[in-house]
């Protein structure tokens, strides 16, 4: 008899896990908590308003194409995807801004006007930083983190200075304008750590950005999700929302059962793409493969306080992608990594999709995403999220120097709350466990579990790490392992 897989939850690595799984033959079902999958990137309606919930920026465009073609597919028979230029805008003060053009030429031609001589440099730093994306994506990021020989290649051992020197200090050593170092720093913060904690072969994300460039799908980032859902089920894989699952039951070393909406069901093997803290509490502690305390220790990616607003009319000089950092990145970070309080002087990012996409908006209106980082576990009560509202709103304001609190027609909140009770965040976590030079590769936590033999592990707290590519190839890289073992 054929046999069966049940996954737990419906996030991208779920999803992509499911699509190997089942096209090697084995019969997969798919449990999500939610009545919708997607995760962490789930959508919001209203009021003929559209939002992406979480994921905004489609970066790496590559990583997404080698997925749909491993199922000869290709993300435009789902898809339409639009190079975005300007890639996005970044504010430093008020009518103090810099826009991103989408091409590397464009981009070295505005820093050569912004400090003399930074254009030639960003060259020479954007080749390195594509050399090592290469290596990155070919010969690193799919591999399953069992062993630190999995990093020793030829070309690491070359760059093994760069695993010791953090981006910000290389970043700092070649760029001299201020601006032009919170430019350069800005891609790392998708990786979840401090610039100055964050090793400097991450560069190739600079490539990602400047170089790869930033993408929308048309009708935004759900799509994708639509798209690995059509993929999935077209693949035979059985998908259920509203499944909670509450237990694991093991016997001998082995997962034999779940509980799931006070039912049970048994499988042949589990593989949980939940949060990796949340799915361990699932089991009895003598099956835990990592203690609470070990978690405590960990370096989690940002929470984050968010704001999905209908505007009743056009927004003015702002771009699809507007980061507002005008206030001190040292300081704010301070709030999140070093004493975790909420910041006193947030920076913050927007999303207006209704600018390019008029998808997200009804004519004539404004549909926007904003995003405040904020260290996860902190108190989240509705004064908060109510203060902070109004300090974003009016800074929006006072940058882009036009009134706007009058025209919002509804907004809705989620923060650390809604993280913990939507999808069993640990401390409300938005974006996983932080890549930091400890949490790289084979020292995150293991696919496999230590102390299940059929239990298996995917999502961003595992390998490769944070963001939508990174969970897309940490699904194929499990499945990979799974396939190994069921063998
Ligand atoms: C606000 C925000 C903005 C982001 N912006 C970007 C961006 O612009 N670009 C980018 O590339 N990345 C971005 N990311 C990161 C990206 O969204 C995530 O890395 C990715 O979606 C994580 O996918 P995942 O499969 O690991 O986990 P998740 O999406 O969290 O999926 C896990 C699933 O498991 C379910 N689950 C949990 N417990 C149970 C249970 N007991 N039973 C059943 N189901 C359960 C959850 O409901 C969830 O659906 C952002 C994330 C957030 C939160």
């Amino acid at each position: 008899m054929e046999k069966e897989i049940t996954i737990i939850g419906g996030g991208f690595s779920s999803l992509s896990a499911s699509c190997y799984l089942a096209k090697a033959g084995y019969k997969v079902v798919l449990l999500e908590k939610n009545s919708q999958v997607g995760g962490r990137a789930r959508r919001l309606t209203k009021d003929g308003f559209t939002f992406d919930i979480g994921p905004t920026w489609y970066w790496m465009p590559d990583v997404f194409e080698s997925f749909f073609k491993d199922f000869d597919k290709k993300p435009s028979d789902y898809y339409q995807l639009e190079k975005l230029n300007p890639a996005y805008r970044v504010y430093f003060g008020k009518s103090d801004f810099i826009d991103i053009p989408d091409n590397p030429e464009a981009i070295a031609e505005l820093f050569e006007k912004n400090e003399k001589g930074s254009g030639a440099v960003l060259n020479k730093f954007l080749a390195k930083s594509a050399d090592n994306y290469k290596i990155a994506i070919n010969k690193l990021v799919y591999k399953p983190g069992v062993t630190p020989l999995e990093l020793i290649t030829k070309d690491t051992i070359v760059r093994l200075p760069l695993f010791f020197k953090s981006i910000s200090k290389q970043i700092r050593g070649k760029f001299k304008s201020k601006k032009l170092q919170q430019i350069m720093e800005f891609p790392v913060l998708f990786l979840g750590a401090k610039p100055s904690n964050t090793p400097a072969f991450y560069n190739f994300m600079n490539y990602a950005d400047f170089g790869l460039g930033t993408w929308h799908p048309k009708k935004g980032m759900y799509v994708v999700i639509e798209a690995m859902e059509d993929l999935a089920k077209s693949l035979g894989v059985e998908i259920m929302t509203n499944q909670n699952v509450e237990k694991i039951e093991t016997a001998n070393g082995s997962a034999t059962s779940i509980i799931v909406n006070g039912k049970r069901r048994s499988f042949d093997l589990l593989l949980s793409g939940a949060d990796y803290a949340h799915t361990e509490t699932l089991l009895d502690e003598s099956s835990r493969g990592y203690s609470s305390k070990s978690w405590k220790k960990k370096t989690f990616a940002p929470s984050s306080l968010l704001f999905y607003v209908g505007f009743d009319k056009k927004i003015e000089n702002i771009q699809h992608h507007t980061l507002f950092f005008d206030t001190d990145f040292e300081e704010h970070a301070r709030t999140i990594y070093d004493e975790p309080c909420w910041p006193s002087e947030p920076m913050f990012y927007a999303s207006f999709p209704s600018q390019t996409d008029s998808f997200a908006a009804p004519e004539g209106k404004e549909a926007a995403t904003f995003l405040i980082p904020i260290a996860p576990g902190i108190e989240d009560t509705e004064e908060l999220r109510e203060k902070y509202f109004k300090i974003i709103i009016k800074r929006l304001e006072d940058l882009t120097d036009q009134k706007l609190e009058g025209s919002v027609l509804f907004k809705e909140s989620f923060c650390i709350n809604d993280f913990i009770k939507d999808y069993n965040s640990y401390k409300g976590n938005a974006y996983g466990l932080a890549n930091t030079l400890l949490q790289t590769a084979f020292l995150r936590p293991k696919l496999k579990s230590k102390k299940v033999d059929n239990l298996f592990f995917t999502g961003q707290l595992t390998v490769p790490g944070p963001g939508v590519p990174p969970s897309l190839i940490s699904g194929k890289v499990v499945a990979e392992q799974i396939l190994k073992h069921l063998k």
